[in-house]
Parts: C-alpha cells; sequence; structure tokens
C-alpha cells in the first residue's frame, strides 16, 4: 500500500464520526454489551472485540493498522513506551532455562532488563559484537532461543547483518527481535528481511514532537496475539487512547520530517567533519563510517543521530562544550523538533572518566527540525569556546 494512503487514511472510518478528518479519542476505559452470548465471546477472546480499554481500544486500533502496514507486518501492538514494548517482546518468546544472545551495549533498559531482571528466572544472555554473522553462530548455544538485535545501535551505530542472522535464526528455530528505532520503517523493513518482531518506540519519530511516549512491536498475527494475550493484558503497559491520538498525529508528517531531517543532518555533518576541533564523527550514512557498504544494502537511508569526538581529551572541555551551546539543548531521547546534544560521560563519575577510552569522548547529537545553518552556528561557537 502507497505510504501516503497508509498515513492519510488506512484505518480511519470517517463516515462513523461525523466526516471528520482526525479521529476521535475515544477515551474510555470499558465497552457495553447488550447480549451475553457477546461477552462471552469476548472473554474468550479478548482480541475479537472492545470489552476494556487495556486490551483494545478504537483510536489505538487506527494507529496500530497504520503502524503494522507501514511494518509489512500482518499486525502489531502499541505499548506506552518502546521500555515497555521490548519487555513484552521478550518475555512472551523465553522460558527458564532459555539462552539469548544480544548485541553489544543494547538500549539501556534492555541492559537492564538481561543483567537484573532475567537473570531471577534462570535466564542468560551473551552479548556479541553483532557485525559479523559468525559471531552470532559462535555464541548459539543449545538453548538459545531469542536473538536480540539493534541496527544501528543508537550510540556508536554498530550494525548487523540482518538478512543473515535472521536466516541463521530461522534454521535453528529461534526467535529475532530487533530495535529498529533509528531507522523506523521509512528506512529500515525488518519483518522483510526475516526478522520475527520489528521494535521501534514510537517516543521518538513516530510522535516526533517530544510530548508523548510510546512503544511498537510488529510482527505476525500469531506472534502479535500471543503476545497481546499474556504480556500485553498482564503487564497493561499498552498506549492510552489520547497518546494513541498523538502519535496518529505525528505519523501524518513523518516522511516530511525524515526527509527535512536527512538533508539537515548531512549539512551538520559535513560541518563537524571539516572542523579542526573534531577528531571524528561516527554517522551510518557517512561513507566514512566502517559499515557503510552494509549500511547501503539494508537500510533505505540514515538520519537525525550521530556522534563525535572532539580533539581534546579533556573531560572539563567537553563538558564546557556542551554547556557552550545557546540553542542546541541537553537531554536525552531524540527524534523530535528539537536539536539535543548529550555527552557519554554524563553518565561517567568524574574519576572514572578515561579519555584513552575513546567512548568515553563521545558526544551524540540529534538534529532535528531547525534550520541547518542555525545549528552549525550554534556549534561553531561552542567549538570555538574551547
Ligand atoms: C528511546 C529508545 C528506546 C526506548 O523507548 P522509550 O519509548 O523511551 O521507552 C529503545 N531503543 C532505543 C534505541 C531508544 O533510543
Amino acid at each position: 500500500m502507497d505510504i501516503s494512503q497508509i498515513i492519510n487514511e488506512l484505518g480511519e472510518d470517517r463516515e462513523n464520526y461525523f466526516n471528520a478528518v482526525a479521529p476521535p479519542i475515544m477515551q474510555t476505559s470499558n465497552f457495553t454489551f447488550k447480549k451475553v452470548a457477546d461477552l462471552y465471546k469476548a472473554f474468550e477472546d479478548e482480541m475479537s472485540s472492545y470489552l476494556y480499554s487495556r486490551g483494545l481500544n478504537p483510536t489505538v486500533d487506527i494507529l496500530r493498522k497504520k503502524l503494522a502496514a507501514l511494518d509489512g507486518a500482518e499486525d502489531c501492538l502499541v505499548f506506552n513506551n518502546g521500555a515497555a514494548a521490548i519487555f513484552a517482546g521478550i518475555f512472551a518468546n523465553i522460558k527458564s532455562g532459555d539462552h539469548i544472545v544480544s548485541v553489544a551495549k543494547p538500549y539501556t533498559w534492555v541492559q537492564k532488563m538481561f543483567d537484573v531482571i532475567l537473570p531471577r528466572f534462570g535466564v542468560t544472555v551473551t552479548y556479541i559484537d553483532g557485525t559479523t554473522i559468525a559471531n552470532w553462530q559462535n555464541a548459539t548455544k543449545d538453548n538459545s532461543t531469542f536473538y536480540y538485535l539493534e541496527s544501528p545501535n543508537s550510540w556508536d551505530f554498530a550494525i548487523q547483518p540482518i538478512k543473515e542472522v535472521a536466516a541463521l535464526a530461522r534454521s535453528k528455530n529461534i526467535t529475532t527481535l530487533i530495535d529498529n528505532s533509528y531507522c523506523t520503517p521509512l528506512y529500515q523493513k525488518p519483518i522483510e528481511m526475516g526478522i520475527d518482531i520489528a521494535m521501534q518506540t514510537a517516543t521518538k519519530y513516530i510522535g516526533g514532537h517530544s510530548d508523548t511516549l510510546g512503544g511498537v512491536l510488529s510482527g505476525t498475527k500469531t506472534m502479535i496475539k500471543k503476545i497481546f494475550d499474556s504480556e500485553y493484558l498482564n503487564i497493561g503497559s499498552g498506549i492510552q487512547p489520547f497518546n494513541a491520538w498523538l502519535l496518529i498525529r505525528g505519523l501524518r508528517t513523518l516522511p516530511a520530517r525524515i526527509e527535512r531531517i536527512t538533508k539537515s543532518t548531512a549539512a551538520v555533518v559535513a560541518f563537524m567533519q571539516q572542523h579542526p576541533k573534531v577528531k571524528c564523527v561516527l554517522f551510518v550514512g557517512d561513507p566514512s563510517f566502517s559499515q557503510y557498504e552494509l549500511a547501503k544494502q539494508q537500510m533505505k537511508g540514515a538520519c537525525g543521530l550521530f556522534t563525535f569526538v572532539l580533539k581534546t581529551s579533556e573531560m572539563s572541555s567537553i563538558v564546557r562544550f556542551c554547556e557552550s551551546l545557546q540553542h542546541i539543548m541537553m537531554a536525552v531521547s531524540w527524534g523530535g523538533h528539537e536539536s539535543l546534544i548529550i555527552p557519554k560521560c554524563a553518565g561517567l563519575k568524574e574519576e572514572d572518566f578515561d579519555p584513552s577510552n575513546k567512548e568515553h569522548r563521545y558526544i551524540r547529537m540529534y538534529v532535528g527540525l531547525e534550520e541547518p545553518e542555525y545549528l552549525i552556528k550554534d556549534l561553531e561557537q561552542a567549538l570555538d569556546i574551547i
């Protein structure tokens, strides 16, 4: 289906709500029944009708249809945030005694799930450099049942050969989940590449305005029902109707925003690359990126996030640079209208900062919707100060 049709029409039933262009927010906790038999059916299969908004809700359903279609998936579920989506997607597919192979340095809260929560249930995790298929092969044990991918990673942008990892998993009956937040389905289609569950945080690009959170899991109808029947309903981490409505609104402009951010990111990256105080720039869409060839094969584009290292190895200079920015704000997250910066050292105690460890010197930037010249001027004056 045409992307414009998905975004503007799919899932909408305007004749049922006064031909309004924007859908109503069905802000209701529950739904009434006239027949006991119908209620019985809803109890038996909560995915078969509207019963209670912890399960299905009509506003959320509009969003589900659009997001599943964008992913090229049969179905999807939308959670209250990305972390909840990942938690449910993993939890629904593992049991005590299982082993997970995961990319090194996955998203913070995934790492926490793997290191703190899953050991309590007898599930073990091996972290690997996921850039080569051999590493996946070598890490796989007899009790491996789950592969966790994040491509690209949101700090160093390491990518995995997705098709090969998916094929290896299929041959061993292993379930795969990929965090596709960096690309969104506009720039990467993991389901088409054989991945079982495509995840993205809707907090970032789908919302696009830094005013709501959301998380998405897409997959087959069978997989999505399995997650719905247990983790989704049990943990109660589904998105609320108003937040779903904000995400539908965000979706309307997603392609336009991604197009603009792609252009602006290229301009900002080019400026940083030539600046004498910048040691290196990591941008997955740049020919200098170590996995550029693979990125070109499996991604339609790259934008927004990139990381750079300043020539100075002083933590105080990194801090001064970040604090000298006048317009680019310092904050976690990304994908909104506003450009952001975050230094890796913000997560380190000062005495643990090791200048010889390049990662400690990482500064990640997200390019938002401002004029690129405005951002470049801000970066330039902050670079002048250090
Ligand atoms: C933000 C983020 C998440 C988590 O999403 P939330 O909506 O914040 O819970 C997961 N993966 C990546 C790569 C992210 O940047």
